[in-house]
Formats: C-alpha cells, structure tokens, sequence
C-alpha cells in the first residue's frame, strides 16, 4: 500500500532523509519513533507530498506521488493526515471542519456530506459537539475532528504526526482510543508517536529512526524487549 524506495532529502547541505525504503502492506500500521531531529516528520510529511524529495520513488496505492505527471491533489484525497496541531478551520464549526473537503473536493452533495460528517464524528464520540467552533473544544475533541475530517475523504491510508503530542495527559487517550478503533476497521496507517505502551499494543512494525536514517525495523516484541542497535537501546533506557 505504501512503498518508500531509496528516498534521498536534504535541507541546505544537512542531508535529513538518507536511503530510506520501507514497505508497509494493506492494514497494517507501523509506528515511527526516534530522537528529536531524527527526520521524521519528514519522512511522513514526503508520502503525501508535504515535501519534496530529492531522489527516489514514493508509492500509495500505485501511485507515484512524487511524480510531476501525478495529479497531487487528487492523489492526496486517498492520504488522511493528522498533524501534531490539529490545525482545525477556526470560524468553521466542527461539522462544517468535516464536510467541506467532500463537499468542494469530492462534489458530494451536501446532505450526503452531512449525514457522513455526523457518523463519523458520532463514531469518535463528539456526537454533542457538531456546532462547536474548534475554540469551544477541547485539545482532544479538536483532535478526534481533525481524524474526523481526514476520515470523511475515504482514504486508503492514515499518516499521524505526532497526534497526541500537543494534548494534555488526560486527553491523550482518547485520542489513542480513536486511533485504535481505526485500527480494527483494517485501516493502513503510520504513526510517529512518542507513545510506546501504544506503539507496542497496536503497532505491526517499530520503526526507530535516528540522523535521517532507519537504523531498525522490527516488530514490537522483539524492538522492545531485544532491540540490536546500541542506537536502539540508548534511546530505549531514556523513553521507556
Ligand atoms: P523529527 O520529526 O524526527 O523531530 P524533523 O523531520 O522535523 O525531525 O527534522 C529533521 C531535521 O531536518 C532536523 O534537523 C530539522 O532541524 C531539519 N528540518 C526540518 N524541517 C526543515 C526545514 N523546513 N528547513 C531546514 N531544516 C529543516
Ligand atoms: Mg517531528
């Protein structure tokens, strides 16, 4: 479902993504972790085009996004993501946040984009909040929107940066309870997540980066009971 092959970026002459590949398959859900710096929200901000990257071939679902013949736009409606920020439409209500990328993207009419917008909020537990302006949310609530929204477009696969980072602690898991409910409808999804309880629970592959690089791809079990990098470790002693 999503193909990284030999990814090359840098920033000025700091090289922030090196030879990166990675394969992840329909339905499942690999979590990114490393340092601070480590290049991460860069790598995911690459699949769907965010960013630019100097070499190399990014596939979603066959297409290739980095392509200048790809039509990015619509290439984005199949990619949901969910940033640190939520970055909610702020004079627009929490229905309306959800609605308006199907209604002037998708051409659905409106009362097909409502009676959607509603489950899928309803799904995420803010069934009481359809009118409230992003302002009368809280951090969590606004976040659960924001999945909300990516939701709305169908996409075939969910990229999270971070999505939990910006929350206070009791909000965290209502976030990750959404997250994980995703998880059981089959969705594809990468999560850079500083959650490792989380990563560990629902996560297929850990993949740790650290100086623009994957330094180690393996599943939860082994990453964090055995991990075969120093690189690994030392970061493992400090998080867990
Ligand atoms: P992470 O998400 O793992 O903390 P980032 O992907 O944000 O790491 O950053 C990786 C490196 O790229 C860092 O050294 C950061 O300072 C640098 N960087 C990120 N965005 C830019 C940018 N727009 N211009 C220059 N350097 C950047
Ligand atoms: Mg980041």
């Amino acid at each position: 479902m999503i193909s990284i092959k030999n990814v090359q970026k840098t920033f000025g002459n700091h090289k922030v993504l090196e030879d990166i590949n990675l394969e992840v398959s329909q339905s499942q859900i690999f979590a990114l972790i490393g340092p601070s710096g480590a290049g991460k929200s860069t790598l995911i901000r690459t699949i769907n085009a965010l960013e630019p990257i100097d070499e190399g071939d990014i596939i979603v679902d066959g297409i290739s996004i980095h392509d200048k013949k790809t039509n990015i736009n619509a290439a984005r409606t199949e990619i949901g993501f969910v940033f640190q920020s939520f970055n909610l439409y702020p004079f627009l209500t929490a229905l309306e946040n959800v609605t308006i990328a199907p209604i002037n993207v998708k051409k659905m009419n409106n009362s097909e984009a409502e009676e959607k917008g509603k489950k899928l909020l309803s799904m995420l537990g803010l069934e009481s909040k359809f009118q409230s302006y992003p302002s009368q949310l809280s951090g969590g609530q606004q976040q659960r929107v924001a999945i909300a929204r990516a939701l709305a477009m169908d996409p075939k696969v969910m990229l999270f940066d971070e999505p939990t980072s910006a929350l206070d602690p009791e909000m965290i898991n209502e976030v990750l309870d959404s997250i994980r409910s995703l998880a059981k409808t089959g969705m594809t999804m990468i999560v850079v997540t500083h959650e490792m309880g989380f990563a560990k629970e629902i996560c297929d592959q850990i993949v740790f980066m650290a100086d623009g690089k994957i330094v180690e791809v393996a599943p939860p079990e082994k990453f964090f009971s055995n991990p075969s990098t120093e690189r690994a470790k030392g970061f493992l002693s400090k998080v867990l």
